[in-house]
């Protein structure tokens, strides 16, 4: 088996260690002789990117500024990536860009990044920024239930999709509603980074069996030893599970 993997402005949206998804995806796969192919996709490159042939796109997040510095070029791919989505791709977009799906997003100084208006979802940004490590129960049905991570932002999202998760610690999506992320088909968009899937090796396998479910006869991964995975994530939930009591 094999993925095709699009790594999409990671030379440009890469804070909090977002390439630690990628670099969890391929070892994850590797681990399991799934060979993956890589292709990274930087802001100006030539356009010849061919979506039916992709798996699996990876976004991370970046400041107002990175996010500015990829709109033009993201929006040129927009009508792809809706149909990419819409044909069951699987995608994972994290913060700054996970606001770019929207149809809106106001920085705090007033200005708006042109956004890729796939999804009917707002941001707004205001000065006093929601940061710190989150705590997530996660809507997908995955084992164990929590998800963590860590957020830093200055925009609150609404939306009325399916989320990621609600929030148990932490703020995710606003500062209100006690929601994170967005779910659609087998996108999904978080405030988490973390990196994110490193220490969610449970997200993570989702991801890859979704990827492989489209091309493939499959219905499960071959287990791994997930220890240290493990002990990451349970060491940052029971920390924050605590602080909450
Ligand atoms: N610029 C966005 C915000 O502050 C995203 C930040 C990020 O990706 N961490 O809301």
């Amino acid at each position: 088996m094999e993925l095709n993997i699009l790594d999409m402005y990671s030379d440009t949206l890469n804070i909090y260690g977002d390439i630690g998804n990628l670099i969890s995806i391929k070892k994850r796969c590797e681990w399991r002789g799934i060979e993956v192919n890589q292709e990274s996709f930087s802001v100006g490159q030539e356009n010849n990117l061919d979506y039916e042939n992709v798996d699996m796109v990876l976004i991370g997040g970046g400041s107002d500024k990175s996010q500015a510095a990829v709109s033009n070029d993201l929006l040129k791919q927009r009508n792809d990536l809706e149909n990419y989505i819409e044909n069951d791709g699987v995608l994972l977009a994290i913060c700054g860009s996970y606001q770019m799906f929207g149809n809106k997003y106001s920085s705090f100084n007033e200005n708006s990044i042109p956004c890729l208006e796939i999804f009917d979802m707002e941001t707004i940004a205001q000065e006093e920024r929601l940061t710190g490590n989150i705590l997530i129960e996660n809507s997908l049905g995955l084992r164990p239930r929590t998800l963590v991570g860590f957020e830093n932002h200055g925009g609150r999202t609404y939306h009325k999709y399916d989320v990621l998760g609600n929030v148990e610690v932490g703020y995710g999506n606003n500062d209100e509603s006690k929601e994170e992320g967005l779910s659609y088909k087998n996108f999904i968009g978080t405030y988490l980074h973390g990196a994110f899937l490193p220490k969610n090796p449970h997200m993570a396998d989702h991801l890859i069996l979704n990827a492989l479910k489209n091309k493939y006869d499959i219905d499960s991964l071959e287990p791994l030893n997930d220890d240290i995975e493990l002990q990451a994530h349970d060491f940052m939930a029971n920390k924050l599970l605590k602080s909450k009591k």
